[in-house]
């Protein structure tokens, strides 16, 4: 079980990008967003995706991320921060696919040291500077059992045929 914790969120700013974080959570098999802000029409958009292409991903607005880090310790689980700072990827990677229950926290602008301090590892997707996007992406397709490019999306009222060239797409509704 995988959960992703968006800190730092700021609603004019962020919006896209928080909700490309949520997205590419769900696309790569996490089963939720918590955002540590207040961005209920975010979570309404998150929501409406699930809707329409399927699944359960959920996504949790205006957490505390103090509450929620606890929380999810105190249920056994796991804490994986991602920062350029940290250690890098490839060598948490074997470590982090023991657990069974792991919360990734991204931030956007500055995070606050305390995060790094109850984090069980702080990651670096490569110490150079990128995007909360791409070290999500890079991050849950390392650490996956399966791949997670081929899950399929239950419930949803539009599905994707693959096509080598056009769209077509089957309205299940
Ligand atoms: N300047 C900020 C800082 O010093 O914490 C980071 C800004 S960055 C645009 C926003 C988020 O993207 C970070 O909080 C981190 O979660 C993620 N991020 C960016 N580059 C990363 C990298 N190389 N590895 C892991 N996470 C990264």
């Amino acid at each position: 079980e995988i959960v992703i914790l968006r800190l730092g969120h700021r609603p004019q700013r962020d919006k896209r990008i928080t909700t490309h974080v949520g997205l590419t959570a769900r696309a790569f098999g996490a089963k939720g967003m918590l955002l540590a802000s207040e961005d209920q029409k975010l979570a309404d958009n998150i929501a409406d995706v699930s809707t329409r292409w399927g699944g359960n991903f959920y996504v949790e607005n205006n957490v505390s991320w103090k509450a929620e880090i606890n929380k999810w310790k105190d249920a056994g689980g796991k804490v994986c921060h991602l920062s350029m700072y940290g250690i890098n990827l490839p060598d948490a990677v074997p470590e982090i696919k023991e657990c069974e229950k792991l919360m990734v926290v991204v931030g956007a602008e500055k995070v606050p040291f305390e995060i790094y301090e109850m984090a069980d590892w702080n990651v670096a997707v490569g110490n150079q500077p990128h995007s909360e996007v791409a070290a999500v992406a890079v991050t849950l397709d390392r650490i996956a059992e399966t791949d997670h490019l081929r899950d399929e999306f239950e419930g949803g009222e539009l599905t994707i045929v693959p096509e080598k060239c056009g769209k077509k797409v089957i309205d299940n509704r």
